[in-house]
């Protein structure tokens, strides 16, 4: 920057508004104003125009005495402030407010009087903020060592007299400002923002929020290089603070996407204030008076050349949608134009249009508070083809919300509005109406307003975090679920940096209570968390009004690690809703056919996720293996495994010598079994894996299909607890020491084995079969160690070498890795990019 090219420095009125900020902006402006030739444009202090306009307010309905009370707290802030910064002029400086305000209690007085308040009064009224402070703010910074003065924005920028929203003549303004320049010398001028004048000397005000807009006229008018908002945010942020609390500020951005914001509503900027900058090259920067080092946003006529630079989400809140709809496809009588102009004579502001290629259909969104104006405006314009029945009655929807998705390089990026539309859709937002402009910089959409939070941290984190959030409801904490929380605990930090996904666990329930907290709930001393839960209904179905707080969280997912035979509606509910499943539990998979499939389908359709690789030997590739025969279109001919890792460590413990009842209480004890072992030793367990295993490859079978020998069958005296059936097993030792023996004589090895065989489908003998057979050594089956599992798959192409996986099928920690490794691979197939 030369040093002899002008600066602009607009204060907002929260700068100038106590006492701390105001003296922090004496000090920035001293400190800028040594570095070369500067403006300043302030606004009035804090809250002074909306109590000016109450005070308009109350004299117009005659309560003058009211109204004077609101100027007396005006001039109390003007006053306090002054006398804080410079408590030795204190009475001078009183003195000063009480005499530039006496002209507003006569004006009042007037109104009151008349009791009416012209738009051109009004104007006047509004005045006094702007004059205040910046009266007050050359005097202060004189006293502080500043030469500076105050100069009368409405000497300097010339309006029609469009009182309230005046239009400004920018050539005579820019006259002026040149003529000013050369009389300000080197004393720096302190311009009222917001403020202005007719050719004859009205006073006129440029809108609400206008005083940015000054400062972009008067930097046009002096050929300013720079004009620098300093506010009370670092900058424009990615996203909207208050929804997304990961948005941060965007370092630099084009004018053109500048533009595009203010065009779509972010507050922080107006399409009036953007294009006086355009027009003269001048970049805009936004910067905060309490972190006067943080750079802020520099909007420039360059932008960022960052290929990964961030995309901004604009929201405006409180609009409404209407729509129109033309019945008869042959007549489309410019219903846009005509709409539009409709509107326009109303005016009304439309935020957005949206018309179907055909012209059938328009959307329009309008400011809430406008909608009963706007509609009445449509229906008389469209009066006859309503009449005729031509015209759908009109249907508005609201309150409603625009999100807009804004980057320059959008037209150059791949699939933008794909993810943009998916990741609205992933979360269960539905979109109203959508629209991309042919600048290609920006995309945007109409949502309800209650998805707002969730739309705009959904898009917010799709095109702008590094890491993927994923939420996680665990329900159960026994031995998978358990492993699974300890396994979050210390792999939380690795995986957010190595792999970008953070998962956070905002709900965990076990059979009896529930903890849930929507930011995530902490990991440690979650038995401690739960034995303070004092209310917590019992039972699956009372989760269901949680799923709605899940829905709303990024990437929910309902990880299941009960083995509850009832949970198959809880998922159903968790489907519709858009949360992923990813279950350890057999059940559901054991269900009659038409149920389960009821289940999967039900995924199927709301486009979500259903993981249960650890149904089937644990954390083994199986059932992705399967599926990924199946769906190459190689045929399976025959499936074998020992599919219990329980029951594989009992065979094998049998085998070295170890009598039944022992084996089978040291495998309980090493967490193999599950924690009532008939479950294994009857075999229903490896039933349901075989049946799990036999549904995949498409076959309509249940549980009665399967022709299931148990591994042990139960003793009479077996008795109900767990204790008394295993010291029942006793009887049993002799009979299974034996068996082993005669394995043994004959070279093989005992083993509890699941045989799948598709041919056999139509015949009598049954397609599924689960039960001991004598293995001959040599067989892959046969030198099984400890827990292993294995499964071999006889297909087309793996004919004479059956595709085999094997490894640790049992255990807390295996299981819960496996149900680790479904978990990312619901956020993998998300990101997807
Ligand atoms: N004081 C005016 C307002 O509050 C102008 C501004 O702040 O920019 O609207
Ligand atoms: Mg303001």
């Amino acid at each position: 920057m030369s040093s002899n090219s002008f600066r602009v420095m607009k204060f907002g009125g929260s700068s100038v508004g106590s006492p701390r900020r105001l003296r922090q902006v004496i000090e920035l402006i001293g400190k800028h104003s040594r570095t070369g030739p500067l403006a300043v444009v302030v606004s009035a202090m804090g809250d002074t125009t909306d109590w000016l306009l109450e005070a308009a307010d109350l004299a117009t309905r005659g309560e003058l005495e009211g109204s004077l009370t609101v100027v007396a707290r005006i001039a109390h802030l003007a006053k306090t402030n002054a006398a804080a910064l410079h408590p030795a002029q204190s009475t001078t400086l009183a003195a000063r407010v009480d005499q530039l305000l006496a002209p507003l209690q006569q004006l009042l007085q007037g109104i009151s009087l008349t009791r009416e308040c012209s738009p051109a009064s009004k104007d006047k009224v509004l005045a006094f903020g702007e004059v205040i402070s910046a009266t007050l703010l050359a005097e202060l910074l004189k006293a502080a060592g500043t030469d500076a003065h105050f100069r009368d924005a409405r000497l300097l920028l010339v309006t029609d007299d469009t009182f309230g929203t005046a239009r400004v003549d920018v050539s005579r303004t820019r006259e002026r400002l040149q003529v000013a320049i050369t009389e300000w010398g080197a004393s720096l001028p302190i311009i009222p923002g917001f403020i202005a004048a007719t050719l004859d000397g009205r006073t006129t005000t440029l809108g609400r929020n206008g005083s940015d807009y000054t400062a972009a006229l008067v930097a046009q008018g002096v050929g300013a290089s720079e004009v620098t908002v300093w506010t009370d945010v670092l900058g424009l942020h990615t996203a909207d603070p208050d929804l997304v609390s990961d948005a941060y500020p965007v370092a630099h951005l084009t004018h053109g996407e500048g533009l595009e914001l203010a065009a779509v509503g972010v507050r922080m900027l107006h399409p009036r204030t953007m294009i006086p900058l355009i027009e003269a090259g001048i970049s805009l920067r936004i910067r905060n008076t309490m972190h006067p080092d943080h750079p802020g946003t520099l909007i420039d006529a360059i932008g960022s050349r960052d290929g990964q630079r961030p995309t901004c989400i604009a929201t405006r809140e409180d609009l409404a949608l209407l729509g129109i709809e033309v019945r008869k496809l042959s007549d489309q009588f410019q219903l846009g134009e005509r709409a539009l102009a409709a509107l326009r004579a109303a005016r009304v502001t439309v935020w957005m249009t949206a018309q179907s290629a055909n012209g059938q259909s328009i959307a329009l969104v309008v400011p809430r508070p406008d909608a009963p104006r706007a509609r009445n405006a449509l229906e008389t314009e469209l009066a006859q083809e309503l009449a005729r029945r031509e015209v759908e009655p009109l249907g508005v929807r609201e309150p409603v919300t625009l999100v807009t998705l804004v980057a320059e390089a959008m037209g150059h990026g791949v699939n933008v509005a794909g993810r943009f539309f998916s990741a609205l859709g992933a979360v269960g937002v539905g979109v109203r109406a959508s629209a991309q402009g042919a600048s290609s910089r920006s995309i945007s959409c109409v949502v309800d307003a209650e998805d707002t939070a969730i739309a705009v941290r959904t898009t917010h984190a799709a095109f702008n975090l590094a890491h993927q959030q994923v939420s996680l409801f665990v329900l159960g904490k026994g031995t998978v679920g358990g492993q699974l929380l300890a396994q979050l605990r210390t792999q939380q930090e690795q995986l957010r940096q190595r792999h970008g996904i953070a998962l956070r666990v905002v709900g965990i329930a076990d059979s009896r209570r529930t903890l849930f907290d929507s930011t995530g709930l902490a990991l440690d001393g979650i038995e401690e968390q739960l034995a303070r839960v004092v209310r917590g209904e019992p039972g699956t179905r009372a989760l269901a009004p949680l799923l709605d707080e899940l829905r709303r969280l990024p990437v929910p997912i309902l990880v299941d690690c009960t083995a509850d035979g009832d949970v198959a509606s809880l998922y159903t509910e968790a489907f519709r809703r858009g949360i992923h499943v990813v279950a350890a539990n057999k059940k559901p998979l054991a269900l009659p056919w038409n149920e389960r499939e009821a289940l999967l389908a039900e995924a199927r359709h709301h486009h979500v996720a259903y993981h249960y690789e650890t149904t089937v030997a644990s954390s083994l590739p199986v059932i992705d293996t399967l599926a990924n025969l199946v769906r190459t279109g190689d045929t399976v001919r025959l499936i074998t495994a020992s599919l219990s890792g329980s029951v594989g460590f009992i065979c094998n413990e049998l085998t070295s010598g170890v009598p039944l009842s022992t084996a089978v209480r040291t495998a309980r004890e090493r967490g193999f079994t599950e924690s009532d072992p008939r479950e294994d030793l009857s075999g229903a367990d490896v039933a349901r894996k075989a049946l799990i295993l036999a549904r995949e490859l498409g076959l309509s079978l249940s549980l009665a299909d399967v022709a299931l020998e148990p591994f042990v069958p139960e003793p009479s005296d077996a008795g109900d607890s767990p204790e008394s059936y295993l010291r029942s097993l006793r009887a049993l030792d002799a009979e299974y020491t034996q068996k082993v023996e005669r394995c043994k004589q004959s070279g093989t090895v005992l083993r509890y084995l699941a045989r799948i065989d598709p041919t056999r489908l139509g015949t009598d003998a049954p397609v599924i079969r689960v039960g001991l057979t004598a293995v001959e050594a040599g067989q892959p089956a046969a030198d099984l160690r400890g827990s292993e599992s294995f499964v071999s798959f006889t297909t087309t192409r793996h004919s004479e070498f059956p595709l085999t996986v094997r490894g640790a099928g049992a255990g807390g920690a295996v299981t819960a890795s496996g149900v680790l490794a479904d978990i990312l691979r619901v956020s993998q197939t998300l990101r997807g990019r």
